[in-house]
């Protein structure tokens, strides 16, 4: 989706060097098993909880290794971005510790919980395009005459590195794992573990998870090219229509990819909350459907999922507790 050449992807040593960036700002995050939950799904189940970020979601590692660079080198005066919210708010996070103003544009109809966030941080919120497809087309026109720098939500080696980290601390803690799930919008998350599972757990399985109300990125993994979906999906975080570039050639390393209704997401979200006592947003909850979805292939193996983020919109809440 960048106007600029195909980014390289960033290496193993990218990730340990982001790791020792981000940490004064971020601790490490939780990652249990709950024997309920293990009962239930007959695997031994790691939660790795990104919903414990300051930010509610695991973008903020990526904003945090991309800004610490930006202020050592750029030259431009602030940064621009667009996101329907977890990467705005990573992306606002970190500029906010570096000093560096920030413009977020967000399509039609954001989540408002996101919204309050990122502009509580301290940073401009623009409501542009209908979809996420089109927010960036709008950014990209406008992005020169700004004179910012134009972060993609995806096609950044550094954001891909900094999110790698969370699989770092995930297979330090439990290397021998069977299967990791992965919810995948734009896919920096698949990514950034297909990276750290081949160089540190090469038995180990990645398995992306889509909702099968927006498969841009699934689509585009299995038929090779990238294609354009509508985004019918109420899982925000999840909510993007076309294939990025940088991540899906990182994604040729997933050993699966699968696509989960909007209705399974639920349910997985419902059962984080009454078995993990975790509150998840939608698209959080969608590595645990994805499990759910196949857990008769990893009875009695260990699996961990990632509770990606905990920022549910409102509205989202009152249908889960209904
Ligand atoms: C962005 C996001 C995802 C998807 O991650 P990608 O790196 O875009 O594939 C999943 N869950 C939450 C909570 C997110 O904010």
């Amino acid at each position: 989706m960048s106007t600029d050449l195909p980014a390289t992807p960033p290496s193993f040593t990218d990730v340990l060097r982001a790791a020792r960036l981000i940490a004064p700002y971020l601790p490490q995050t939780p990652m249990w098993s709950y024997p309920v939950l293990d009962a239930h799904l007959g695997a031994e189940t790691f939660v790795k909880h990104e919903n414990a970020q300051p930010t509610g979601a695991f973008k903020v590692r990526g904003g945090l290794n991309l800004l610490a660079g930006f202020t050592a080198g750029r030259e431009k005066a602030g940064v621009l971005t667009y996101s329907t919210g977890n990467h705005a708010q990573s992306i606002a996070y970190a500029a906010r510790i570096f000093g560096v103003p920030c413009t977020v544009v967000m399509p039609e109809n954001p989540n408002p919980a996101k919204v309050a966030m990122v502009e509580a941080l301290g940073a401009a919120v623009e409501i542009k395009g209908a979809t996420l497809v089109e927010t960036a087309e709008y950014v990209n026109a406008i992005a020169d005459d700004r004179g910012d720098r134009l972060v993609s939500p995806a096609d950044e080696p550094d954001l891909i590195a900094g999110v790698a980290t969370l699989y770092l601390e995930m297979f330090t803690r439990q290397p021998d794992l069977d299967a990791v799930f992965v919810p995948v919008g734009s896919g920096t998350g698949a990514a950034a573990a297909c990276l750290v599972a081949r160089a540190v757990a090469p038995r180990c399985r990645v398995i992306g998870v889509q909702s099968a109300q927006a498969p841009a990125a699934h689509d585009s993994w299995r038929s090779g090219e990238p294609v354009r979906r509508p985004i019918e999906t109420v899982a925000d975080g999840l909510a993007t229509g076309s294939a990025f570039a940088l991540p899906q050639g990182m994604m040729r390393g997933l050993d699966d990819f699968l696509l989960v209704d909007d209705e399974d997401i639920r349910a997985a979200q419902r059962l984080l909350l009454t078995k993990a006592h975790t509150l998840a947003e939608l698209a959080g909850a969608a590595a645990l459907a994805g499990l759910i979805a196949v857990r008769g292939e990893f009875t009695g193996r260990k699996v961990a999922v990632v509770c990606t983020g905990a920022n549910a919109r409102p509205a989202e809440l009152q249908r889960m507790l209904a």
